[in-house]
């Protein structure tokens, strides 16, 4: 893909984003992530001169690969970790991930808590939401995520910015809508606790094929891959 094709890809992106935000009555503004994963650093050079700074990654590997080419490139990127984190793996992302989207057990807190304190930093996190009607994806469920922000009050060396969630593999959408819906209510509901380590700012949802419906649900950050660098070889999610 040229950059002038990307430029177009981008500026269609953020046609629709706009779109979708003039269905809306409130005036927030959309993050707007691109999901690098899978493509080449030649790829993220171009979305980079053409002014993207946040990028999705899905793998733990590929992320520190690209977090080293770029380190002292374009110091400005923000990673964000979009995908399930093993938490053996948890040490190596510590001090490079701007954003981990995919917080989903006690136990991957604990670890996150534990090396960021080692450390010496703050891990900002977005806990992961079950949202779809499948249950196949990683998440937790949508009726525990205020006794799951109580059982993380104690972890010092995180903050919870908010939650994420993916809605059903469908064209119905319908259920999209819904699946998001129940997403925005959930966080609504969170944002209103206040314990030590929540400050509620993010709600990503949103992808390639729904970012516009999601947006009209009040998404604030949608993560966008194939309609920004084209179709992916494989599909990891
Ligand atoms: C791959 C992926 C995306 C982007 O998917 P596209 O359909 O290419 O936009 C978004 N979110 C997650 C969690 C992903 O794994």
């Amino acid at each position: 893909m040229t950059k002038q094709e990307m430029t177009i890809n981008i500026s269609q992106v953020h046609q629709e984003m706009q779109n979708a935000l003039s269905k809306r009555t409130d005036s927030e503004s959309v993050k707007l992530i691109a999901v690098s994963k899978t493509f080449g650093v030649d790829m993220i050079e171009k979305a980079y001169e053409i002014g993207i700074r946040d990028f999705g990654e899905n793998k733990v590997q590929e992320l520190e690969e690209k977090y080293n080419y770029f380190s002292n490139k374009a110091e400005d990127i923000r990673w964000h970790l979009i995908g399930h984190l093993q938490t053996n793996k948890v040490k190596k992302v510590i001090g490079k991930v701007y954003l981990i989207h995919s917080l989903d057990s006690i136990k991957l807190a604990e670890e996150i808590d534990k090396q960021s304190q080692k450390a010496k930093c703050i891990t900002n996190l977005l806990i992961q939401v079950n949202i779809s009607s499948e249950d196949t994806k990683f998440g937790i469920n949508p009726s525990d995520c205020i006794e799951f922000i109580k059982a993380c009050s104690g972890f010092k060396n995180i903050s919870l910015k908010g939650l994420m969630g993916i809605a059903s593999n469908t064209k119905d959408t319908c259920v999209i809508r819904e699946d998001f819906r129940k997403l925005k209510q959930i966080y609504e509901e969170c944002k209103t606790l206040s314990t030590s380590n929540i400050d509620f700012q993010y709600i990503s949802m949103g992808m390639s094929n729904d970012f516009e419906t999601a947006i009209e649900e009040g998404s604030n950050m949608i993560r966008v891959g194939s309609k920004i660098f084209g179709k992916r070889n494989y599909n990891l999610i």
